[in-house]
């Protein structure tokens, strides 16, 4: 063992307890070390003497089914050891998850299509982690959908993303990000424009769903599915057309026995509906946190996280853009041509013309050539952020994780904007 990890302070867990911390201080850092035992974060197993590093910012509960020894070296606020955990019934359901994985097998059909549903800061994004990771550890590979297009932990915000899950997520940077499926959305909440919310989930569900077919063990495995904090009105019917889309046969719901009632009433009876405790270590967040946490993840998208990436900046003439946006005013049925209906604005791809508004917005780069494409059903590249607009020499300036040139495709505007201010 380090010197360092000597130093700290040691926590002996029982079994069945966690001990959870949060770290405030700017530029804080905290390691942690499992002396002995067994212990886990958020389903990945911790390695015997391996030091953990834990940065500003970071909500942590580190579970034993076993029992263990901890080393916390650092700052932390609020560390306390909590015997209140419903990690054995989130660990009961993962069981039951598997025995859908084991019967899909035998059968060669397709495994458990599991949504997590629950008002805001319940543990929802936690509780897909769990569940991925203690797949994954079995040698299964699911697939994970994240369609919170707020706080997603996929893509940046404003998209809705899948990935392949091959192994735990790490403890410090979470799943690996390799070749996501992301889908341009373009705002921070469905509710900005529901009828294209629908229109990419839809698409999302069908290409995931198809390709499924393509790999047994990923068919076997199945998928989880995260979703949005907005349970009411409309965001209940987008949560009925996300499992109908899906196909979904598993619901887990946390800390909401109303939303649960419902989804018994409205679900047919081949979906499991199952009601779950949330964790009481689950952080709240304010308005002014997502917001914050929103900006992080478009600067970790640049920037990197504990890993540096070096973004490219460089101009684009107006002329060799072909920007587009998503979404026409709403107009009367009546002003309608014939034969279209107000709903069809919603997910009309209009033509931007570069102006000065364009400054700090973030651009979806998809993979659609033309407009003569499906664009809202084609997926994305990646992103660019527009850092400069001159007006003068019709030219802007963007951050990019690549270099020049962009490819010659469709560039789709977001709500979304970012300060690139390092
Ligand atoms: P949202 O509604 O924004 O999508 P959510 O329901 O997905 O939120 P999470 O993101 O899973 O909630 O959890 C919120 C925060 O609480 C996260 O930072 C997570 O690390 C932390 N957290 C989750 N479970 C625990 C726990 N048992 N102890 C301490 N912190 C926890």
């Amino acid at each position: 063992m380090s010197d360092e990890a000597k130093e700290g302070e040691e926590f002996t867990l029982e079994a069945d307890s966690e001990l959870r911390f949060e770290i405030e201080d700017k530029d804080a850092k905290v390691f942690v070390t499992l002396i002995s035992g067994f212990a886990e974060m958020f389903g990945t197993e911790l390695v015997k003497k391996k030091k953990y590093e834990f940065l500003t910012g970071a909500k942590v509960a580190i579970f034993t089914y076993h029992g263990c020894v901890l080393n916390v070296n650092g700052k932390t606020d609020v560390s306390y050891i909590s015997k209140e955990t419903p990690m054995v019934q989130y660990l009961n359901c993962h069981a039951a998850l598997e025995q859908m994985r084991a019967s899909a097998e035998e059968k060669d059909e397709r495994g458990p299509i599991a949504m997590i549903v629950g008002p805001l800061d319940v543990g929802k994004s936690t509780l897909c982690r769990i569940f991925l990771n203690y797949a994954v550890r079995l040698g299964r590979r699911p697939l994970y959908a994240d369609i919170d297009v707020g706080q997603g932990s996929i893509s940046i915000p404003g998209t809705i993303a899948t990935i392949l899950i091959e192994r735990p997520a790490s403890i410090e940077e979470g799943f690996s990000q390799t070749a996501p499926l992301v889908y341009h959305f373009g705002h921070k909440g469905p509710g900005s424009n529901n009828v294209l919310y629908k229109a990419t989930v839809s698409k999302m569900a069908e290409v995931t769903l198809e390709s499924m077919n393509v790999n047994k063990r990923t068919k076997h495995s199945g998928m989880i599915i995260n979703t949005c904090g907005w349970v009411k009105g409309d965001g209940y019917a987008h949560l009925l057309h996300t499992a109908q889309a899906f196909e979904v046969n598993a619901i887990f719901v946390l800390d909401q026995e109303r939303l649960y009632n419902e989804l018994l009433r409205d679900m047919p009876s081949f979906v499991r509906v199952v009601l779950l405790p949330k964790s009481g270590g689950v952080v709240e967040r304010s308005r002014d946190l997502r917001s914050e946490q929103r900006d992080l993840r478009i600067k970790e998208y640049f920037y990197g996280h504990r890993t540096p990436f070096y973004p490219f900046s460089f101009e684009v003439k107006f002329q060799d853009l072909k920007l587009y946006k998503i979404g026409a005013p709403p107009l009367p049925d009546s002003c309608m041509p014939i034969g279209m209906k107000a709903e069809d604005n919603k997910t009309k791809v209009v033509a931007v013309t570069p102006s000065p508004s364009l400054l700090h917005h973030i651009l979806a780069i998809s993979f659609a050539e033309s407009t003569d494409e499906d664009v809202i059903g084609t997926n994305v590249a990646g992103f660019v952020c527009v850092t400069d607009v001159d007006m003068d020499r019709q030219t802007i300036t963007v951050l990019s994780p690549q270099p020049r040139p962009l490819p010659n495709t469709v560039m789709l505007l977001s709500e979304l904007q970012f300060m690139d201010i390092v």
